[in-house]
């Protein structure tokens, strides 16, 4: 079996996900299961993200299973599931990209908005 914490979590007979996060932090309601999307998850770490059918708001929590114990962060995000998944993937910025768009700024002076509505 696949050790991840969805597989530890159904050994001990519950759903593939940990209930750590029952309601919307926002408006209160309940999380249907379906509103649960699994974005990653191995031995160590569950990376979750979930959005309210009643308010449309959206939290990420990450759940790190260590020799300790369980515990959870949870944060309210604008991001949808596939921005985050996206995101994952991506290298943090660096000074190159600093210097790349300080160059484009300067090329582009007085039409960048145009430019980044064009880049979409
Ligand atoms: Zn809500």
């Amino acid at each position: 079996m696949k050790d991840n914490i969805s597989s530890r979590f159904s050994q001990l007979g519950g759903g593939g996900e940990i209930k750590i996060i029952k309601e919307c932090p926002t408006c209160g309601k309940g999380y249907p299961e379906a509103a649960i999307n699994i974005i990653e998850d191995d031995s160590e770490a569950q990376l979750l993200h979930v959005t309210c059918e009643v308010c449309a708001n959206a939290i990420l929590v990450l759940i790190v299973v260590s020799d300790i114990g369980v515990s959870s962060v949870g944060m309210l995000t604008d991001l949808h599931a596939s921005d985050v998944v996206r995101f994952r993937q991506k290298t943090p910025l660096d000074e190159d990209d600093m210097l790349q768009f300080y160059s484009l700024l300067h090329s582009k002076k007085g039409e960048i908005i145009h430019y980044l509505a064009e880049k979409k």
